[in-house]
């Protein structure tokens, strides 16, 4: 049986990132330190969220903005540059809008590691692997998410990828693909798969996130820094497929149990 492997496409492969802070400076200036880039995960839980989960939300979000208010007028407003939950609301919405309403987005990201997706393809012949990206962008106007994805990865050097646009846990997706790796960004999605499938989730982390890289790997999710540590660590997996000392040499190394 050949390999199975799947790919989270934002935050992985592509720089979803740096798309939105460009949109958000255009539109509503700079961001600070305490915005970060919106999520495509979450946004497009968030999009399929039934009313009573919306209002709940809506609730603790401003629960959360009069605490932060009070704390505020304790501090006797010292921390007015930080940008308040409401506000961060109003231009995360801003710039979701603008996402959704630029045609075909999704293809207009750059790569992260402009040899990543090459990398794959390669050893994806070599090692005879299964590839599936898997994604939970929301729809924007122009071509399907799968599509616009598709498209994407064609141009990044990887013909004929099969891409799976889906709502709700990956690690309903990855049970029933039968991935035997996955690689994300997202911690939950990575808890996701490790509870739900047999798969094993690869973890990227920033070097200098060393609480979160140490919390996953306590869980059993492996860790590396970036996609082409990844692919290395997928390398020595197939290769050492057959090695059960060498393999457990690699999940120690890796983070895997
Ligand atoms: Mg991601």
């Amino acid at each position: 049986m050949p390999l199975r492997i799947g790919f989270d496409m934002d935050g992985v492969l592509a720089d979803f990132a740096a798309a939105y802070h460009e949109i958000e400076t255009r539109l509503v200036g700079p961001s600070t330190p305490s915005t970060r880039a919106g999520n495509p995960e979450e946004e497009a839980s968030e999009e399929s969220e039934d009313e009573e989960t919306a209002r709940t939300r809506a609730k603790a979000e401003e629960e959360a903005r009069k605490t932060e208010d009070a704390a505020r007028q304790a501090e006797g407003g010292r921390r007015k540059k930080e940008v308040r939950p409401s506000e961060h609301r109003r231009r995360r919405d801003l710039v979701w809008q603008a996402i959704q309403e630029t045609p075909d987005f999704w293809t207009t990201l750059k790569p992260l590691d402009p040899t990543a997706v090459g990398r794959i393809h390669e050893m994806m012949v070599r090692h005879r692997w299964e590839v599936f990206f898997i994604t939970q962008r929301p729809a924007t106007d122009g071509d399907t998410v799968q599509r616009q994805t598709q498209r994407w990865l064609v141009e990044q050097g990887f013909d004929l990828p099969s891409v799976l646009v889906i709502a709700g846990s990956r690690g309903a997706a990855a049970g029933a693909l039968r991935l035997d790796y996955h690689v994300d960004d997202n911690a939950k999605n990575c808890i996701d798969i490790k509870s739900e499938s047999g798969a094993k989730p690869l973890l990227i982390v920033d070097p200098s996130d060393d609480m979160t890289a140490i919390s996953a790997r306590r869980l059993g999710i492996g860790t590396a820094t970036t996609i082409d540590e990844c692919l290395t660590i997928l390398e020595q997996a197939s290769v050492n497929r057959a090695q059960p000392n060498l393999l457990h040499r690699l999940a120690k190394l890796v983070g895997w149990h």
